[in-house]
């Protein structure tokens, strides 16, 4: 280790060491996501680090509020992961949409119920674009077809207009539902008489939402930042850091997540618990360099997603063979957490698969806290670099999150069970 990178690893440390956080939930789980947002303050220039340094806790502790919120939102789960696997074999799936209104489109179903109960079925066979990078020019088309084999060709561009101005408004809704007119302005066929009613089933966002969230907050922190409303930049700063740090996991890019569809069931904690548990403090590397300038945050975080999803392989083929070589009965121990006795990976076994995914979890760990520091710096860039000097939260931030902590004791997790 050279003397600099030493003395930075070692002020890591000893700040991390101040704060010790409590194990009891094994669930990057809220362990990781602290430690994750708490080290990304250290990539700040001099213009942003005192305000983030003065808040640090605080954005240690609302690290994992995003994970409180999906007891108390049933919108909240799918924002912490993709299923890119879902949609086909690739390693940059180029079908899928960017942008989260034309994923919504591409898998979208509309439901015509005609008087006298016949009902037809329309869905998007295909976006089509003159070339991947023009995905936004009035060429793209959408193609479609009815359950009745009909077959219709609409202007991309059009079809977006109507699904800002007549889905979206109802997105959360439980019932988005159209009127005839709406589509008959954007050329649908429909018979003369009014159907009896339509609506939109959408089924692309239960496989996970996580990259266009990422890009939507990124947009939010930055009008924070313009704003310079404290109490949202800290916010939104702090679940930001969740979000990145989840799309750093493998486990969250895949539909296998916790290994159970190939009989691996328990993995996701495995990998960014249990591991990031026992080696994190010790032997971490946590020098990761200064924040640096985003120039394309969507291609970015599609990046970070891709790259997650190309490790999925490895992690799942590591752990079998490891598996199916070490002995049994070594696997898995019981500890103490907090009083209770748990089941867990034994801390030689674990050591075992750390050294044979040759520091992966290490490296996710160490590029989560960049990109994070990045992503803060480069909202901070794009807002005019305001004086954050001048700032100073309004104390009752830190009281917000009762609600969601209320909504934690005793509730369930509304969707899929996902760190
Ligand atoms: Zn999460």
């Amino acid at each position: 280790m050279k003397p600099f990178h030493f003395l930075l690893a070692g002020v890591a440390c000893l700040i991390l060491t101040s704060a010790t956080l409590p194990l009891d939930d094994p669930q990057w789980g809220f362990f990781g996501h602290r430690r994750i947002n708490r080290l990304a303050v250290f990539t700040l220039d001099q213009e942003m680090m005192p305000f983030f340094r003065a808040n640090i806790e605080w954005l240690t502790d609302h690290a994992v509020d995003p994970d409180k919120r999906r007891y108390a939102s049933k919108f909240e789960a799918v924002r912490h992961y993709i299923d890119l696997d879902h949609w086909g074999e690739s390693k940059t799936f180029p079908d899928v949409p960017r942008t989260y209104t034309d994923a919504q489109i591409w898998k979208a179903e509309l439901v015509i119920v005609e008087k006298g109960r016949d009902t037809t079925f329309w869905k998007v066979q295909e976006i089509t674009h003159p070339a991947p990078e023009r995905r936004f020019y009035p060429d793209s088309r959408v193609q479609m077809s009815s359950s009745k084999g009909k077959r219709l060709e609409l202007q991309l561009a059009s079809y977006r207009d109507f699904w800002f101005n007549n889905v979206w408004p109802q997105f959360y809704e439980d019932r988005i539902v159209l009127s005839p007119d709406s589509l008959r302005a954007i050329g649908f066929p429909l018979p003369g008489e009014n159907p009896k009613e339509i609506y939109v089933r959408e089924h692309f966002s239960e496989f996970g939402i996580l990259p266009y969230h990422l890009e939507s907050m990124h947009k939010r922190i930055t009008q924070a930042f313009v704003d310079e409303d404290t109490d949202k930049i800290l916010r939104l700063c702090a679940e930001m850091g969740h979000y990145v740090g989840d799309a750093h996991v493998p486990l969250h890019t895949t539909e296998n997540y916790n290994g159970q569809m190939t009989g691996q069931t328990g993995i996701h904690g495995f990998w960014e618990s249990r591991i990031p548990e026992l080696f994190a403090d010790d032997t971490y590397d946590y020098f990761v360099g200064k924040a640096r300038y985003i120039e394309n945050p969507r291609d970015y975080y599609w990046g970070i997603v891709l790259k997650s999803h190309s490790l999925v392989d490895s992690v799942l083929r590591t752990e079998q063979r490891l598996r199916d070589t070490y002995p049994i009965d070594q696997q898995m121990c019981f500890d103490e957490r907090s009083g209770r006795t748990i089941k867990t990976q034994c801390a030689e076994f674990a050591a075992a698969w750390d050294k044979e995914m040759q520091g992966m979890v290490e490296e996710r760990f160490r590029a989560a806290i960049l990109s994070i520091g990045s992503v803060w710096y480069t909202c901070w860039v794009d807002a005019g670099q305001p004086d954050l000097n001048r700032l100073s939260p309004d104390p009752i931030i830190y009281a917000k999150s009762d609600t969601l902590d209320k909504a934690v004791q005793g509730g369930e997790i509304k969707g899929r069970v996902h760190d």
